[in-house]
């Protein structure tokens, strides 16, 4: 077999129903691949889409031999398109970003130069996020603080999936079997010589938000199930301080029996409340284990990340800088 020639630079990036982006996205990042200082692969991910995004993508790929495309049988979902895209992508560097231009093509200059001064994970960091929703930007500040304080390893705050990978450190994260993929959160575990590259997050160029309120909370729920077991001992914390009330009652209630008979704390509403109270606190102790059954279940299942409807570019060998 001929070895697979490698690119210098792999740019992978998923897209889900971005036919309005597209051929913007590609303009720039023509742009951007002239100036790179090596050859590139562009790795379109087309993540399930349902409009016209597979057919832009196919004839970009017509007409420049740059462009490689995979396409998911159906919507698996960002983190799993950038995996799918990371598992083929074959450049020395590999850098992920979005499709809807909030993560400016030009940057990626920046990021390869730390590359080449010998950082193997080189992370965009937001340092401005205006044309967000308040809300989401609201959610996004609080969720990356707890994530901060809750998870094993560091990981960065007001970071997404806009990045750089050395080849060493992609091969890591291609040979880690689990199915949960928090990105940004297996990025930091991994380790290796890792530094960032403030921006400023711009508009989307087009179209509409992809990731719906659920799919944030999902994938925020997920980076904290997958890198943190505070939530488990939660439980057990809760527990003891609701023994510790209860045994304040029977202490308080005792006195009262004896020293204050007409005292009116006994009657049906404290029932009623503490039977609610209780009753609330093991529901969500019980829906808190349920997300870890559920991600043992899911890990065990053994079922391939991904399907593919499509691929191609990928046998070819690499074209010489520049077109
Ligand atoms: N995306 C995807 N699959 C999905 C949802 C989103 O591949 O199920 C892609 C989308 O096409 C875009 C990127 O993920 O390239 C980020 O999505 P979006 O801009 O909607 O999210 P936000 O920027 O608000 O986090
Ligand atoms: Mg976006």
């Amino acid at each position: 077999m001929v070895p697979r020639s490698q690119p210098d630079y792999s740019i992978v990036i998923p897209l889900y129903n971005e036919e309005a982006v597209v051929a913007e996205l590609y303009r720039r990042l023509q742009a951007v691949m002239a100036q790179l200082d090596g050859t590139t692969e562009l790795v379109l991910v087309d993540d399930g889409s349902g409009d016209r995004t597979l057919e832009r993508i196919r004839a970009l790929h017509q007409a420049d031999d740059r462009v490689c495309y995979l396409s998911l049988a159906r919507n698996f979902g960002h983190q799993i398109a950038v995996t799918a895209g990371l598992n083929l992508a074959r450049g020395q560097a590999v850098i992920t970003m979005d499709a809807d231009l909030q993560d400016p093509p030009e940057l990626i200059l920046d990021l390869a130069a730390q590359w080449r001064t010998g950082y193997q994970v080189i992370y965009a960091r937001r340092i401005q996020r205006e044309p967000d929703q308040w809300l989401k930007r609201a959610f996004a500040y609080g969720f990356y603080r707890v994530l901060r304080m809750l998870a094993d390893v560091e990981i960065p705050t007001d970071t997404g999936d806009f990045c750089l990978m050395d080849r060493q450190v992609v091969d890591v994260l291609n040979a880690m079997p689990e199915r949960n993929r928090y990105i940004r959160g297996l990025r930091a575990w991994v380790g290796f010589r890792q530094t960032e590259v403030p921006y400023k997050r711009d508009r989307r160029y087009a179209g509409a938000v992809k990731y719906t309120f659920r799919k944030s909370l999902a994938l925020g729920i997920n980076g904290i199930v997958s890198f943190s077991t505070v939530p488990l001992r939660l439980s057990t914390y809760i527990g003891l301080v609701a023994a510790a009330i209860a045994l304040l009652m029977v202490c308080l209630v005792i006195y009262w029996r004896f020293f204050e008979p007409n005292s009116p704390l006994t009657g049906f509403a404290t029932i009623a409340i503490a039977i609610f109270f209780i009753g609330a606190v093991q529901l969500i102790c019980i829906g808190i284990l349920g997300e870890y059954i559920g991600r043992i279940y899911e890990e065990t299942r053994g079922r391939p990340l991904y399907t593919l409807s499509e691929i191609a570019g990928f046998e070819k060998d690499m074209p010489s800088k520049g077109k």
